[in-house]
Formats: C-alpha cells, sequence, structure tokens
C-alpha cells in the first residue's frame, strides 16, 4: 500500500492528569498545579502550564520544583481515577473509530485510511475532539497526517496553540 495515502490521527489528552484534578476541584483552574511523589525523593509526574512558567517540567525532582514554583498546588496523584478517565476517553474513541492504538494513557492513535477523503478525516477528527472534550470534560488536541511520527509532531504543536487545537501535516 502507498504510504502516502495513509490518514493517521493521533489524539493527545492535554496535561492528562492535572486536567483530572481539575475536574475533580475546580480550585485548581488557572493555578499552578504540579502533580508527583510527595517524599524527598518524589519527582514530577506532570505539571500545568501554569507551573512549566517557572521552569518546572516532567520528571524534574520534586525538590527542584518546590524551589522553583514554592506557590503551586502539590498533588499527589490518582493512578485508579487516572485510569478510569483514560478508559472513558478509550471508549468514545472505540466507538467511533474503525481502527485505533491506545499508545499510552492519555495518547491514541487512530488509522483513518480509506474513510473518507483527506478533509473529510479533518472535519471527522475535529467532531471527535468535540465529543471527546464534552462527553469527557477532559481537553485534548490532535495532529493529522500520512503517518504517527509526523502527526504525534502536529499534536505537540496544535498543543502549543491557543487557538486552535489540531494541527494538520501532508
Ligand atoms: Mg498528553
Amino acid at each position: 500500500m502507498n504510504t502516502d495515502n495513509r490518514h493517521i490521527v493521533h489524539f493527545d489528552l492535554d496535561s492528562f492528569f492535572v486536567s483530572v484534578e481539575r475536574l475533580m476541584n475546580s480550585r485548581l483552574n488557572g493555578m499552578p498545579v504540579i502533580v508527583g511523589g510527595m517524599s524527598d525523593r518524589g519527582v514530577v509526574a506532570a505539571c500545568s502550564y501554569e507551573a512549566r512558567k517557572f521552569g518546572v517540567h516532567s520528571a524534574m525532582p520534586m525538590k527542584l520544583a518546590r524551589r522553583l514554583c514554592p506557590h503551586a498546588f502539590y498533588v499527589r496523584g490518582d493512578m485508579d481515577e487516572y485510569s478510569r478517565y483514560s478508559r472513558i476517553v478509550t471508549q468514545i474513541i472505540e466507538e467511533s473509530a474503525p481502527l485505533y492504538e491506545k499508545a499510552s494513557i492519555d495518547e491514541h492513535y487512530l488509522d483513518l485510511t480509506g474513510m473518507d477523503r483527506f478533509f473529510g478525516c479533518l472535519k471527522w477528527s475535529h467532531e471527535l475532539r468535540s465529543k471527546i472534550i464534552r462527553e469527557s470534560g477532559l481537553p485534548i488536541s490532535f495532529g493529522l497526517s500520512v503517518n504517527k511520527t509526523v502527526s504525534k509532531i502536529a499534536t505537540g504543536e496544535a498543543n502549543q496553540t491557543v487557538r486552535s487545537k489540531c494541527c494538520m501535516r501532508r
């Protein structure tokens, strides 16, 4: 099969752990939030954009995060709850997509090849994104291209764009 004709969309939940924490506690909205182990040797599992502005990032020692962003909300994290929301999103995708792969707790690849012409796939992906946001309450971005690698890069670009949460690459 000619790989140029494939349509692969990558969906990635935005700051997934933080988004779930915000669903459970709306006071965290708009605030720097850092999720991770609380012990001296703990590391940052996830952080909000507001915390990233202070230089905090995933896998950073919690000790350093506390120095950089002492006023953040610190949350231990609840993997059971994150898994539950992850399954909700997978379920929505499963109901909609002909072929998908769950790549991690917050990422899915969907193969839309043969479903429609390229622009049909873009519209379809936009609609699926809206459905996921509506039904799960979680923000999500996607990238669409002819393969997994480029789609993932496109999702990253979409994620950095506040206005548009999708990116298309040919
Ligand atoms: Mg993500």
